[in-house]
């Protein structure tokens, strides 16, 4: 999610470091920190803000240390603060670390440290790594650091140095990326290639569990067994560098597949298989509160309403809660009724949506609990909420939301879950089959992905069509909407999601051969009736593009193009349909030229009204 790096050498670090995190600068970082190693002891900055504003600071810093680490945050356990910034610390300041990705049972490890007499400073779930390390340290750190990495659940790259082994820097991974950078007696450790090209183009990938130790001269490489690894140096050409792009054109387009990451960070640690049932730490909900909820208010603008739509059907469907959805623009200025008892959830990728944002302050006025439901930690509505869900989904910088949106689908499925298993309303079989379902989600995602040079030669021979239909019934409905919406923000080209059974109430008057159709057509139990609704479009020589569930055969005689996704249960197939949508929006734009990261008219986050 956030960027580290590292180096030792002959060579003034702090330059060097800073360079690294400017490269890693475009994803919008919250914080940043430094540490060196200067005569046998640690010296370090570290503050919430842009890296912009490092420059001046680390400029006049005390000069002439050659070994150290930097790190640049985006927050997923603590607000972004100067105290929650990397790098983190053991008990006597003698261990500095720096970590990408999320500690699952930082909560349990944390607790234990205490009561050993260990002294926290954050409330990030990285700081009980220095201190594992600190507790599994006798003679050397490195099999300290494997120790840790035994008790470590969840997912990390590590930049770790200490002031008794002066020019050496250690890093360590598991799930997260880090690369070894292999200079002339200088070596370099980052979570992302940028950071290394300027310094040098050979590198080393470290693979799951591994463990690095780095003088400026030598790598030693090995794992948790302490089996020592022989690895391949490899030369990168400059062209699989695109300034953070991951070698891919555009945000959006190494967003929509960074999706099987991202879907596995919305419930990494939140799945109870034990008790059959999702645990989410921020709710600050209890038992009783819960039971207590007899509706559901979910509000939310663009993108974030049609996951609110989706939530209604899951909470209605999964949890027996009635639900229902306003958009914020026309819940706040319309004197809305809210019932006792009612829940209400804020939904919003950047948590500082102003039209939500003012809509859950009025909600809160009412004597409403609200919940929040954000990507960005510390944000204005997660702090107005003060309860809440992360995302977990990393920066978002394409403008049209892509994993955030299906992030928000997974975190909402959770939500009801948990409601449904509380509320004694779905057994303990079916929680179980939903929380494998939703663990299998990034493998399916992945298999959908593989598919999108299909989608690619649909978007050939569709984009210089003028407008499209999307339709879908049930929990597809949303989807068609937001299908519809994605090819409006970033292909200017006129889009309308409709439920499949309202095209004969009207909109069928539009269908002729020169408007397209894309239908959702996953929802097995509904499926002879949108069968049905598609035969009326044929009939009037409307072309047809099918998104069906992979293996199905109902949609052949009726589609001109079939895209197909992984079976899953109805109430998580938007998740992997809306992946094919995505990617049309993305290939038409993209054949008409335009500027898919930075759509005319349109901002990432809407602090505006
Ligand atoms: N989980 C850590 C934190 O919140 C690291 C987040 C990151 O990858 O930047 O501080």
């Amino acid at each position: 999610m956030c960027g580290i790096v590292g180096y030792t050498g002959f060579k003034d670090c702090a330059s060097i470091l800073l360079k690294g995190l400017k490269c890693l600068e475009y994803r919008g970082y919250d914080s940043w920190g430094f540490s060196f190693l200067k005569d046998e002891n640690l010296v370090t900055i570290k503050k919430a803000g842009k890296i912009s504003e490092a420059e001046e600071i680390v400029n006049d810093f005390p000069r002439k240390s050659f070994t150290g680490i930097a790190h640049t945050r985006w927050a997923t356990h603590g607000f972004p603060t100067d105290i929650n910034a990397h790098p983190h610390f053991d008990c006597r300041m003698k261990i500095a670390v720096v970590h990408n990705g999320i500690i699952e049972n930082y909560l349990e490890l944390k607790k234990e440290l205490q009561k050993e007499g260990h002294i926290f400073r954050s409330e990030t779930d990285t700081e009980v790594i220095p201190h594992l390390i600190e507790k599994y340290y006798q003679e050397d750190i490195l099999s300290a650091i494997r120790k840790a990495m035994l008790r470590l659940v969840g997912a990390f790259g590590l930049a770790i140095i200490s002031t008794d082994e002066p020019n050496i820097l250690y890093g360590a991974r598991r799930g997260s990326p880090l690369i070894v950078g292999v200079g002339d007696k200088e070596m370099f450790l980052s979570s992302d290639i940028n950071a290394l090209v300027t310094h040098t183009r050979k590198v080393i990938y470290l693979d799951e569990d591994e463990v690095v130790k780095l003088t400026p001269t030598s790598f030693e490489i090995s794992t948790l067994k302490e089996e020592k690894m022989q690895k391949e140096i490899h030369t990168i050409s400059l062209d699989a560098v695109s300034l953070g792009k991951g070698g891919l054109p555009h945000f959006m387009l190494k967003e929509i597949f960074e999706q099987p990451e991202s879907l596995h960070n919305a419930f990494r640690g939140r799945l109870d298989y034990g008790r059959a049932i999702s645990k989410l730490g921020g709710l600050e909900l209890t038992q009783s509160e819960m039971l207590s909820v007899r509706g559901i208010k979910l509000l939310g603008c663009g993108t974030s309403w049609h996951a609110a739509l989706i939530g209604k059907y899951l909470f209605e469907e999964l949890a027996r809660i009635p639900a229902e959805v306003d958009y914020s623009s026309e819940f706040r200025y319309r004197d809305p009724i809210l019932l006792p008892d009612t829940l209400v959830i804020a939904i919003s990728q950047s948590g500082e949506t102003a039209d939500t944002l003012a809509a859950m302050k009025e909600a809160k006025r009412k004597g409403a609990k609200v919940l929040g439901i954000c990507n960005v930690v510390g944000s204005s509505i997660a702090r107005e909420c003060g309860r809440g869900v992360y995302l977990h989904a990393g920066p978002e910088i394409g403008v049209a939301s892509t994993k955030a949106f299906t992030s928000q689908l997974v975190v909402l499925t959770l939500l009801a879950l948990l409601f449904a298993r509380m509320k004694g309303v779905m057994a303990r079989r079916e929680g179980l089959i939903a929380l494998n379902a939703i663990e299998a989600l990034p493998c399916l995602a992945k298999r959908v992905l593989k598919k999108a040079e299909k989608v690619e030669k649909i978007a050939d021979l569709f984009y210089r069509y003028p407008n499209f239909l999307y339709v879908g019934r049930g929990y597809q409905f949303p989807i068609a909407l937001e299908g519809a919406l994605k090819l409006k923000e970033i292909s200017y080209v006129h889009a309308e999601g409709i439920p499949a059974a309202e095209l004969k109430h009207g909109p069928i008057a539009l269908i002729d051969e020169n408007m397209p159709t894309v239908v959702l057509a996953t929802e097995s139990n509904i499926l002879d009736k949108v069968k049905s609704n598609v035969a009326e479009i044929k009939a009037r020589k409307g072309k047809i593009i099918s998104i069906v569930t992979e293996a199905s055969r109902e949609m052949d005689d009726l589609s001109d193009f079939k895209c197909s996704v992984p079976p899953t249960p109805h109430f998580l197939a938007p998740i992997l349909s809306v992946i094919p949508l995505q990617l049309l929006a993305y290939y038409i734009a993209t054949c008409l030229g335009c500027d898919v990261d930075k759509p005319r008219n349109l901002a990432k986050s809407v602090t505006v009204e």
